[in-house]
């Protein structure tokens, strides 16, 4: 209804404890629509990849420093963005409401006439005790729960916590803001007669690859996560809850879990990956290598498109070959019916699964990675003599598909529809991590990844540094034993999940 006039709104977002997915499918769908983003320092800021390409986004860290908002500065941006016809999401860090200032800014935009919604996201508290195995609740130990802020530990002279009861209550006691004012809370706690061998926890940004857990007696908490150097965010978990079930820390004992792994694809590549090692608990790097450059202006393509009929198969090598072939499809007002009853060949799942979004499955699945052999099961599978075969594929790709498949009879057109620039990474950047121990793999997903990485990165470094190397599959290895690396593992399944899963079997060897 686009004449209909939007009454001004800003929606109150959580964005989960910390994890990108964690948020809800609520606030990630407000995200994708939103005129204006209005964002605290807590939240994850991969969730503004959901924004608009042209949405407004106003960072307002509540810390001091030159770049702090007053709380009173975001109420009134909150109602003016919505005034002037926006819709603005607030996103902020955990649930919105818990220790959130949401009370004042909903009564700020009621008072200027202004409608909101609340979108509950997953709290810290929640999430950091499920990360690490310690249940909140628990029927034989923990009948109730306080979630209680830190800062009122912390100088205030009149605090709103009653100390004696805090120290009293019969369950599981989890302060927010807490790692400043944990030793004050400790000793407060004692002090009022709780046990200094009460069980207690901090975790520290939880529910990311950076999680970190501390567990240890009350009267000893404040020294051990100063030893071991915690920082904020944390929350601190104190009653018998916090003694945890190490058996029950699902997301600490994965395999990768505290593992630094260098991704070296294209800058989406990365994304990708990135996202594929979070997900199983590990601390991606990102390191792009090369650029995806499109190559479907050339005449060569053009020409290829134009006589499509005439041929009778079409092979796709990678992935991003079907992406800059589709793109290039829609650029020229085309579709898929190009393929009219042209038989598909695609390389490797991954291919495959690239073109079902275009309402395409593949003829043929080869799940090999040479050249070579591609083209002895291609034949296998079909008879190619005196067939026409258009090839579409990257520019730095390997010669032998192509021979093997004329060797077999075909008359091949070989068309480049894309090809893999050098990309500068911050090497800087990534050889101080190094040397602060935060790397223990580099993964390598083709050969011309490992050349861009090894121009830039001296090869020796993975020796003198203990790094170890994944590779996706035979070419790549070949490519990192000639650049003078040794290859830890090789991929089985030569996909960027099967490279990981390679990674977890050592792991879980070690
Ligand atoms: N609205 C937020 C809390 C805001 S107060 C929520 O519902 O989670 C900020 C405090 O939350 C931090 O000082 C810390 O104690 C806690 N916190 C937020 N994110 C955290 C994380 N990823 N790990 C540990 N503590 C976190």
């Amino acid at each position: 209804m686009h004449n209909e006039i939007r009454k001004p709104k800003v929606y109150l977002v959580g964005a989960g404890p910390g994890r990108a997915d964690l948020i809800t499918l609520r606030g990630a769908e407000l995200l994708k629509t939103a005129d204006c983003i209005i964002v605290d320092k807590l939240a994850n800021p991969v969730l503004l990849q959901l924004a608009r390409k042209d949405a407004e986004i106003i960072h307002v860290p509540k810390r001091i420093g030159p770049d702090s908002f007053t709380q009173d500065q975001v109420n009134r941006i909150l109602a003016d963005k919505a005034l002037s016809g926006k819709t603005v999401v607030r996103l902020k860090g955990g649930d919105p409401c818990m220790f959130g200032r949401c009370t004042e800014e909903a009564q700020v935009l009621n008072a200027a006439g202004v409608e909101f919604e609340i979108v509950p996201g997953v709290t810290a508290a929640i999430a950091a005790a499920e990360y690490t195995g310690i249940m909140l609740t628990d029927r034989r130990y923990s009948s109730q729960v306080a979630f209680i802020t830190g800062r009122e530990a912390e100088g205030k002279e009149q605090t709103n916590l009653d100390w004696d009861v805090l120290a009293r209550f019969p369950g599981t006691l989890v302060f927010y803001m807490g790692i400043g004012a944990l030793p004050s809370i400790a000793s407060k706690l004692v002090e009022n007669g709780m046990s200094p061998e009460m069980p207690a926890a901090l975790v520290a940004d939880a529910t990311l690859p950076t999680q970190r857990l501390v567990q240890a007696p009350l009267g000893r908490i404040a020294e051990e996560c100063k030893k071991q150097q915690i920082e904020p965010p944390a929350l601190v978990i104190v009653g018998p809850a916090a003694a945890g079930d190490p058996g029950l820390n699902w997301f600490m004992q994965q395999p990768l879990y505290g593992k630094g792994l260098v991704v070296t694809r294209d800058p989406d590549g990365n994304a990708d990956s990135a996202r594929k090692v979070i997900a199983r608990g590990g601390r991606p790097i990102e390191y792009p290598t090369l650029a995806i450059q499109s190559l479907t202006d050339r005449n060569e393509f053009l020409r290829a498109l134009a006589e499509f009929p005439v041929y009778q198969w079409v092979i796709f090598t990678s992935a991003n070959g079907v992406r800059i072939f589709f793109e290039a499809l829609r650029k020229l007002g085309k579709d898929a019916r190009v393929f009219g009853g042209i038989k598909i060949a695609a390389i490797g799942p991954r291919t495959a699964e690239a073109l079902e979004p275009f309402g395409i499955r593949a003829d043929f699945v080869p799940e090999v990675f040479t050249g070579r052999e591609l083209a002895r099961q291609l034949i296998g599978y079909t008879d190619l003599r005196g067939k026409k075969v258009l090839m579409l594929r990257s520019e730095i790709a390997s010669d032998e598909l192509a021979e093997g498949l004329q060797a077999g009879g075909a008359a091949v057109t070989d068309v480049a529809v894309y090809t893999a620039l050098p990309h500068r990474g911050d090497d800087k950047a990534l050889i101080e991590q190094i040397r602060q121990g935060k790397v223990q793999w580099l993964t390598f997903a083709s050969p011309s990844a490992v050349r861009g990485f090894f121009e830039q990165i001296p090869a020796e470094s993975v020796h003198s540094y203990g790094l170890k190397v994944a590779s996706v599959g035979p070419v790549t290895s070949k490519e990192l034993v000639r650049v003078g690396v040794c290859v830890d593992v090789e991929a089985t399944e030569h996909t960027i999940d099967g490279l990981l899963d390679a990674i977890e079997d050592v792991e879980r060897r070690a």
